[in-house]
């Protein structure tokens, strides 16, 4: 598809996400401290060090007796806490008290649930022996040496408290990229400004901060006139401060107007131009281009397609930068109300609230009119993919979506 023609034809949504999985490499790993690593991937089976639990532990608060003492009343001659190491071989009618997590005294042994005796000073008498053991038995959970964690896994709250209980506290997983946007535009002020009139406040800004943020990825940000020259002095700017882009993101001015800039500043900057436009809608001016490790995606500064964009082809990039498991990200749900594709020649990805529905993933489609609309935006939680020429989609069909929210 490498092309620096802008009259190459449009590239279709598939082939510009199956572009970004082959020119976005798998970026180095790192080593990071488990506050770090919340949301990125992991680059290496993490074993089970020893079996877990690495001892015989008490699951209840109770009095350990010996498996072949069947008498109802004891002497409780101890008692083990949590944290607490006191091995003992009991003897027949002898029980230590011990508390939910404390390590068994040894082997054959029961925990008697507190629930089920009556204890008086050192006197215990048994009301209730089940035949559970009350015991989470050593590597019951894992063997040692089982892999727990694969690599590829993306890191969250329950696989970053495995990896603590198993003391790697720095595991290994890829570095995030370096991102660079910039906001062009003469139109465009802070969000915090009342415009003049004429002049809109800059919402691309905020949307693609808040997208990589749940990757837990904060780029920098600028924002720019419709000035070639400015823009290409904030894009080498950028680039010097941060060491090097991974990944760079230029909102507004992808398409073909007299003041749209991004690929013929991209084309003179040394990148190799690889889709200048898609057949997608919203989102038809869309620029992809590469210089050696950096790629620039030129994106167009209507909101709707700003957003579309995030969630194909960034998070494509995203995924890939990272070394995530490959995945497609579309899964099926059904429309719970009429979808007014109108018979557009370009495949549609139209904004829609998604929720569970009686077992069934239920899509909502939003009213929207133009790809600068940004209320739908409040909502929308889905992408439902419409096929090039889709009429009216009837309530109850089949429709394939994306989650605009990160899922993995
Ligand atoms: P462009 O892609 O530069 O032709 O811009 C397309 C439309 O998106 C225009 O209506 C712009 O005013 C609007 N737009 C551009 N940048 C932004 C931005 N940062 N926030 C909100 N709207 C924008
Ligand atoms: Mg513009």
């Amino acid at each position: 598809m490498s092309t620096c023609c802008p009259k190459a034809p449009a590239a279709s949504v598939s082939d510009v996400l199956a572009l970004m999985r082959e020119v976005c490499p798998a970026l180095e790993p790192e080593q990071v401290s488990l506050a770090d690593a919340c949301g990125r991937v992991l680059r290496e089976p993490v074993c089970a060090p020893e079996d877990q639990p690495r001892f015989d532990r008490s699951s209840v608060d109770g009095y350990a007796v010996r498996l072949d003492d069947r008498a109802s009343r004891f002497r409780i001659v101890d008692e083990i806490r949590a944290g607490e190491w006191k091995p003992r071989a009991l003897q027949l009618g002898e029980a230590m008290r011990i508390a939910t997590g404390g390590a068994l005294p040894g082997d054959r042994l029961q925990v008697v649930m507190k629930e089920d005796v009556r204890a008086e000073g050192r006197q215990l008498t048994v009301l209730r022996r089940e035949d559970e053991h009350n015991i989470r038995f050593r590597g019951e959970d894992a063997p040692a040496g089982r892999v727990l964690i694969e690599a590829g896994t993306v890191l969250q709250a329950g696989g970053l408290a495995l990896l603590a209980s198993l003391g790697c506290a720095r595991p290994l997983v890829t570095r995030q990229p370096r991102v660079l946007h910039l906001a062009t535009g003469n139109e465009i002020v802070s969000p915090d400004r009342r415009p003049a009139r004429g002049q809109i406040r800059d919402s691309n800004s905020t949307l693609v901060r808040a997208f990589f943020g749940q990757w837990g990825i904060a780029p920098e940000q600028a924002r720019v006139g419709e000035d070639k020259a400015a823009i290409e002095a904030a894009l080498a700017e950028g680039h010097s401060r941060m060491g090097g882009c991974d990944l760079v993101l230029i909102s507004g001015g992808a398409s073909v107007g007299e003041h749209d800039f991004t690929r013929a500043l991209l084309h003179e900057s040394s990148f190799v131009i690889h889709v200048s436009k898609t057949n997608a809608r919203p989102g038809r001016p869309l620029i992809v281009a590469q210089r050696g490790d950096t790629l620039a995606l030129g994106l167009p500064g209507n909101p709707l397609a700003h957003f579309v964009c995030l969630n194909l082809y960034v998070r494509a990039a995203l995924e890939a930068f990272s070394a995530q498991s490959a995945r497609t990200g579309f899964v099926t749900g059904v429309l719970s109300a009429q979808l007014p594709a109108g018979g557009n020649t370009r495949e549609t990805f139209w904004p829609a609230r998604w929720s569970m529905h009686e077992g069934l993933a239920t899509l909502m489609p939003l009213r929207w009119i133009s790809s600068g609309d940004l209320t739908p935006l409040a909502a929308a939680n889905a992408l439902i993919r419409v096929a090039a020429g889709a009429e009216q989609l009837q309530p109850g069909s089949r429709v394939e979506f994306i989650r605009t929210e990160r899922t993995s």
